[in-house]
Order: C-alpha cells, then structure tokens, then sequence
C-alpha cells in the first residue's frame, strides 16, 4: 500500500479510464455498450453576441452518464475513445443528435432565433471514409441547412496531411462551417490558417484568462492582451470570425470588447446545459423581442 511505500512516494491511484493501452480493449468495450445503452448526452453552451447578450448560438458538449460512476466529462473518455476508434460511432452519435436538436430548435423559434450549433470533431473521424456521408446525411435526415451547422477541430499538425485537407474541402463545399477550435496553442495555427477552410477561431481560453488582472500600462497585462488583439486581428484580415472561450467574469468581456470581440463563451455567459433550458433561454429572448 502507500503507506508501506513510506513517505516521499507517491503513489498515484487511477482510475482505470486513465490506465494504458491495455485497459483500451476493456473501455473500447464498455464504451459500445454505453453508446447503445444511450448514455451519451449533450449539454450545449451558449455562444453569445458580447454586445446585446443574446445567444446566437450554442457548442455541444458531450457527457457520459455512466450508471455507477456518475456523469464522466469529456477529457476522461474522449482520448480512449479516440484510440480504440469507437470516437466514430459515437461522433456520428454527437453529429446526428446535435443537427436534430438544432432542426427542432430551427422550427420551433424560426430562423432568427439561434444562427448555428457547434459540434466538436476528433481528427479521428476525418479519417473515416463514411465522414463526408455521415455529415450530409446528419443534415438531410434533420432538416438543417448545412450553413447552420459549425464543426469545432482542434487545430493540430495532423489536420494538414492531404487526405484530412480533401475531406475538409469537402465538408466545406456542403455549406458547413469550421472552426478552428482552441485557436493558439497549437505549434502550426499560422501556417494551417492557409490551408485549412476555417470561418472561425476560437481564442483559447488561456489567452482569456488573466487578461483583465493588473493595470493597463503594465508589461504584463499588455503582454496578455496583446496576443488576444493579434488573433482578433489576424482573424479579420483572413475574413474569419473569432470567437473568445472561457470568459468568467464581466472585466473580461469589457477587455474583450475593447480589443475587439464581439462574441463569446464562458461560464459568465452561460454554464454548459441541458437542451430544455436552452429553449427556456430562447423563450426568454423571443419575449424580450416581441415586448
Ligand atoms: P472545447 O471544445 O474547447 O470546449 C470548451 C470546454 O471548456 C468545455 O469543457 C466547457 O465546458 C469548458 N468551458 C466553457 N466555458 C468555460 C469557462 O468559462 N471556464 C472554464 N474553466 N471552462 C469553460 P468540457 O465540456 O469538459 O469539454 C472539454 C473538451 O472535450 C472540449 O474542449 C472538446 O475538446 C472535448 N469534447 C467535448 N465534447 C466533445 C465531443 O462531442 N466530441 C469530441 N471529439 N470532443 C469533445
Ligand atoms: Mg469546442
Ligand atoms: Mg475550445
Ligand atoms: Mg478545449
């Protein structure tokens, strides 16, 4: 045990979600069954013009509602699932639902109520032959006009080979829009700007954080918000939105706005939620509008 180990040794205890290549063929496993028992759910986050507040969009985000571990986030299942390939079917899964719940959404508050939902997608699935079909079929099975559909990637060296650039193309040529996701912390983001068929960049959330502390003046807080003005910058001179991620308090947005922003994300604009109270939030906005 650890404490037989004595003192200094740190013995880390693990889940076996975080355990090696071995335990993939276990969690590849229970993963298929979770995916057929209908444990994955989406929460949606909403994407939020900085200027009047209103929701324009939303980010779906999946969870895993396992029976006796509880709800599991993301980051605890999505590296497995991306290794033992069951990110495929379950990213069809995030796809499909997500384009449903938009479609009803679509109907329910007409076209000027929510202008895209945004899905994330593993470089993984890029690699699946079936992609390209999956996401057309996705589209015309709900109704939704491919133009309202965002698909969030997190920008990495791997999307450059030539294969995952044709598919890209191809999504693009549908009407789909991308996103650059995690926008600068990634080793390639100037060079992939080029090849890839972005609409959009989204500022890390490390880029956000910290930047209204200290006084303006000061190196360092001219130094954190300095990176954000480039991105904004650099993003309108290629014709790309840029949306900023993990805002948590008012400052924020004040220096976001002040750099340039006009939309965002974050828990101070909105928690990641259950598809219900993204329609109560879109009531709410529709009363607004009409009073
Ligand atoms: P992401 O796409 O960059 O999503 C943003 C993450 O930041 C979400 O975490 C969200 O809940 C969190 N977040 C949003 N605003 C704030 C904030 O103000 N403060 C803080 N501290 N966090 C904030 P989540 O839901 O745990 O997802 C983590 C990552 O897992 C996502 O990062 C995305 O890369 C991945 N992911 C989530 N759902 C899916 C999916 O359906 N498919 C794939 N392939 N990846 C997914
Ligand atoms: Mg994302
Ligand atoms: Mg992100
Ligand atoms: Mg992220």
């Amino acid at each position: 045990t650890a404490k037989q180990r004595g003192k200094g040794n740190w013995v880390r205890f693990t889940t076996d979600l975080e355990q090696p290549v071995y335990a993939d063929a276990r969690l590849g496993g229970d993963l298929r069954r979770a995916l057929d028992a209908g444990e994955f759910r989406l929460l949606y986050q909403p994407i939020v013009d900085l200027r009047d507040r209103r929701v324009i969009g939303v980010e779906a985000l999946v969870r895993w509602h396992h029976p006796q571990r509880g709800m599991i986030p993301p980051l605890e299942f999505i590296p497995a699932a991306e290794r033992t390939g069951l990110i495929v079917p379950l990213g069809r899964f995030v796809l499909r639902e997500t384009c449903r719940q938009a479609a009803a959404w679509l109907t329910e508050f007409g076209p000027d109520a929510l202008e895209k939902v945004e899905p994330n997608v593993s470089v993984r699935q890029l690699h699946d032959p079936d992609f390209v079909a999956d996401v057309r079929a996705a589209l015309a099975d709900s109704g939704l006009p491919a133009e309202r559909l965002v698909l969030e990637l997190t920008e990495s060296a791997v999307l450059r080979g030539p294969r995952v650039s044709q598919v890209l193309h191809e999504v693009h040529d549908l009407g789909v829009r991308l996103a650059l996701d995690d926008f600068g912390t990634g080793e390639s983001s100037l060079s992939l700007l080029r090849a890839f068929p972005a609409a959009m960049v989204k500022l890390d959330k490390s880029f956000v954080d910290g930047i209204e502390v200290g006084r303006p003046g000061t190196p360092e807080t001219d130094a954190r918000q300095a990176v954000a003005r480039a991105v904004r910058q650099l993003a309108g001179a290629l014709g790309l939105e840029a949306v900023a991620e993990g805002i948590e308090n008012e400052e924020q947005v004040r220096q976001l706005r002040r750099l340039g922003y006009t939309t965002g994300q974050g828990y101070h604009l909105g928690r990641p939620m259950e598809a219900d109270r993204i329609t109560e939030l879109l009531a709410g906005q529709r009363r607004a509008a009409v009073a």
